[in-house]
């Protein structure tokens, strides 16, 4: 192969589709021991396939135009699926107001009604009764009017890089492999029992994931150095926070990109190991 010393390891790293924004970046890169990875987007694909609905007093028919309403103006993944599979025109003249509560799901008036559609954190914190969902996926609660009627079970699939990416990650030495993510336990376990993660929690809220990391830089030294992989706009605080903050460069979010210090072209996680290992080279012949 060709010695780094001829082109930079910036160079080299864009030529494996690996945009590294500054050559301090390589320095970290070498002496990193622990990577955190989001999950929806990041580790899994991002794209969800409706596999349940559940109506409660009223038909599965009209559940899923409620959620339809309510989804109807966020660009989260979750909303994008649930449109896909509704499928209808929607007339959103019939929306009085929208509001969109991170890491929780939406609120609107719609035709007189109020309807919430997200998880059981937005369920509890506006008192809703409502029953726990027995399958395992992200769940979508929807009420109308505080009654509750019912919940969308989607289903993210794991992206075909992934296992090969976290095992390259230890078969270089990294020591921690960690995945936070908003999305619920019973997700979040399966995902990483099935990837081979070490540690995960899950249900977190976008500040709630920069109280992890602060968690985990406790009682480190300057030589070990935290990598954070994330692809959404809630995920912009924690990139920056990190040593080496890396976003999904395809679909990712703007805003990710912009907080990121490294992105990746094609949204593979196994380009997280080739990075480490373009700096380490990079190291040994500059340097
Ligand atoms: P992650 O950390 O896995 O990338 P997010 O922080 O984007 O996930 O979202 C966390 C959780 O908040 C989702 O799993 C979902 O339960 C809920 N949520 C977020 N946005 C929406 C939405 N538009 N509709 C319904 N639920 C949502
Ligand atoms: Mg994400």
């Amino acid at each position: 192969s060709i010695p780094l010393s001829f082109f930079s390891g910036i160079g080299f790293a864009s030529k494996n589709g690996i945009l590294i924004k500054g050559s301090n970046y390589l320095e970290a890169l070498r002496n990193v021991d622990t990577v955190v990875f989001d999950k929806t987007g990041t580790l899994t694909k991002g794209v969800f396939d409706v596999t349940k609905i559940n109506a409660i007093g009223i038909s599965e028919e009209e559940l899923l135009e409620y959620a339809a309403f309510a989804e109807a103006n966020s660009n989260h993944p979750i909303a994008k699926s649930i449109l896909s599979y509704y499928n209808k025109e929607l007339d959103l003249n019939k929306i009085e107001s929208y509001e969109e509560v991170a890491a929780h799901g939406i609120k609107i008036k719609y035709n007189n009604d109020l309807i919430l559609a997200g998880n059981e954190k937005l369920m509890r914190s506006e008192n809703i009764f409502y029953s726990p969902a027995k399958e395992v996926g992200t769940v979508v609660y929807i009420a109308v009017n505080k009654i509750y009627r019912g919940y969308i079970v989607i289903s993210d699939q794991v992206k075909e890089d992934s296992a090969n990416a976290i095992s390259k990650l230890k078969s270089i030495g990294i020591k921690q492999v960690v995945m936070l993510t908003g999305d619920n336990d019973k997700v979040a376990s399966s995902v990483a029992n099935e990837l081979g993660i070490d540690k995960v929690y899950a249900n977190l809220l976008p500040n709630e994931k920069v109280d992890k990391l602060e968690e985990i830089y406790k009682g480190r030294t300057e030589k070990e150095k935290v990598i954070f992989v994330g692809d959404g706009i809630n995920d912009a605080p924690v990139l920056a926070r990190a040593d080496v903050g890396i976003a999904m460069g395809g679909l990712g979010s703007d805003a990710a990109i912009e907080a990121a210090d490294v992105v990746l072209m094609t949204d593979e996680p196994s380009k997280i190991s080739k990075a480490i290992e373009i700096a380490s080279k990079t190291n040994k012949i500059v340097w």
